[in-house]
């Protein structure tokens, strides 16, 4: 089938690629020009395990191609995806300018019937806007083409986006029309085999879907962070307590691990745009600000523990960062809770030194170069005069470091281990000093 992706980010790439693989024709357009002549070189712009050979087999074989050219991909296209971003707006409602931008530039070309499809996450009502906005495009130059919008939220997480898109849990499906329905089932047939995946609602519901499947897991973690926060208060160790919870199958092991707080490019976001969009229906989402208060509260944890162990002196001092991205398997670094603890570190007047296995050119790109951050190439490189260990990613191969050779090199022989990932004791032994989240240990 032919089928058109509009922003080739996160989703829109992962999305086109697994289209592709399909055996579909896949025309990927964006307006970053860098993106799109890299991507035609075969550089990939983001870092997702399996994606690299996934697209250059697939743009080797033609079925995946990109463009800027918007008419091109408009021409080309039967399903028109929109993949584009919808970051916060100041008020934290979702901004829908690039969403709608796409929506009346697919209105000034369109000459096709065409299932213009939301993939973007958007708030509840955006497929009207789509609708209504593709719509004036086309009336304003006397076209009269039909045309679909249906809302089909993604689900990928990154980091395991490939997998995702390949083996999707369900595949929501928001739409009346039963012409477009029928075209997106055939779509996603090669995706729902062995069992039924597909989900189809109402376009609004399958708005809000997306919206609380985010809000569902920010609040598990929040949860679980408001109790690590009891816990280290009452002389509890939170860490028998996740485990004492999840063993109920109504609560499950996943999202209740407590950390440094949720980063990334969805949940702050998602939930805060709902919690918008609620005030705008004249309803108070308490839980919801709560949520985000929680979280924004629990991203300055580490910092504060960091501060109130060196007594607030940490002018001159030099922490080890281990970990760049919001979590492990990415580069992506939105919202990622390392920014939160590098600044406020260098706004103490501290020096860090840092560790990601993926994003360190992201990390350049933000910060540029500066005195007080040195990108280090390994673990152990970022040791090199520093006073302490500060872990805020949980990457496989931060799990099982020399603690031994951590105590003789730290300064002040302190870990701060932002996502519990070792065993207090075994790193006390080794003479460190610990500090986890909500572990009731020297907090
Ligand atoms: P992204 O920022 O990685 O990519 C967006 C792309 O859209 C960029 O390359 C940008 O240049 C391009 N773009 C902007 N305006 C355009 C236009 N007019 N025409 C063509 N391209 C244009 O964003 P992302 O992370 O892929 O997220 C996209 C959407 O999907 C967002 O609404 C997000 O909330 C949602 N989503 C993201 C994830 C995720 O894990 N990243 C998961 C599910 C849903």
């Amino acid at each position: 089938m032919k089928v058109t992706i509009f922003g080739t980010g996160y989703v829109g790439l992962v999305t086109g690629t697994c289209l592709a693989e399909m055996g579909n024709h896949v025309v990927c357009v964006d307006v970053d020009a860098d993106k799109i002549a890299g991507l035609e070189r075969g550089q990939i712009p983001i870092y997702e395990p399996g994606l690299e050979p996934m697209v250059k087999r697939n743009h080797a074989g033609g079925r995946l191609r990109f463009t800027t050219d918007p008419v091109a991909g408009i021409e080309h296209g039967e399903t028109i995806f929109i993949a584009v971003g919808t970051p916060p707006d100041e008020d934290g409602s979702a901004d829908l300018r690039y969403v709608l931008e796409v929506a009346t530039t697919i209105g000034k070309h369109l000459d096709h019937y065409a299932v213009v499809v939301d993939k973007s996450t958007v708030p509840v009502g955006t497929a009207d806007r789509v609708r209504a906005t593709l719509g004036a495009a086309l009336e304003a130059r006397g076209a009269k083409v039909a045309f679909d919008v249906v809302s089909n939220p993604e689900f990928l997480k990154e980091g395991d986006a490939v997998n995702d898109c390949m083996r999707p849990d369900r595949i929501v499906i928001g739409s009346s029309s039963e012409k477009a329905v029928a075209l997106l089932r055939k779509l996603y047939a090669p995706f729902n085999r062995n069992h039924e995946r597909l989900v189809v609602m109402d376009e609004r519901s399958a708005e809000l879907t997306k919206y609380a499947a985010n809000a569902m897991l920010a609040t598990k973690i929040s949860f679980m962070n408001e109790i690590a926060n009891i816990a280290e208060r009452v002389g509890a160790d939170v860490e028998q307590v996740r485990l004492g919870i999840g063993s109920d199958p109504r609560i499950g092991f996943h999202f209740i691990y407590p950390g440094a707080g949720y980063g990334g490019s969805c949940f702050p976001k998602d939930v805060q745009a709902l919690e918008r969009t609620a005030r705008a229906h004249d309803y108070t989402a308490t839980l919801l600000g709560a949520v985000e208060a929680v979280n924004a509260r629990q991203k300055h944890k580490l910092f504060d523990l960091i501060q109130r162990h060196f007594d607030g002196a940490l002018q001159g001092r030099t922490i080890a960062v281990w970990g760049l991205a919001f979590k492990p398997n990415t580069d992506d670094m939105r919202e990622a809770p390392s920014r939160y603890l590098m600044e406020a570190l260098w706004e103490a007047g501290a020096k860090v030194r840092a560790f990601d296995p993926e994003a360190r050119e992201e990390t350049r790109r933000i910060y540029g170069e500066r005195d007080d951050l040195v990108l280090c190439d390994s673990l152990q490189a970022t040791l090199e005069n520093a006073d302490a260990v500060a872990v805020v990613t949980e990457w496989k191969a931060f799990r099982s470091p020399d603690f031994e050779l951590l105590a003789k090199t730290l300064r002040e022989r302190v870990l701060f281990d932002g996502r519990n990932l070792y065993d207090p004791e075994q790193v006390e032994a080794a003479g460190l000093a610990y500090y986890g989240i909500g572990r009731g240990r020297s907090t």
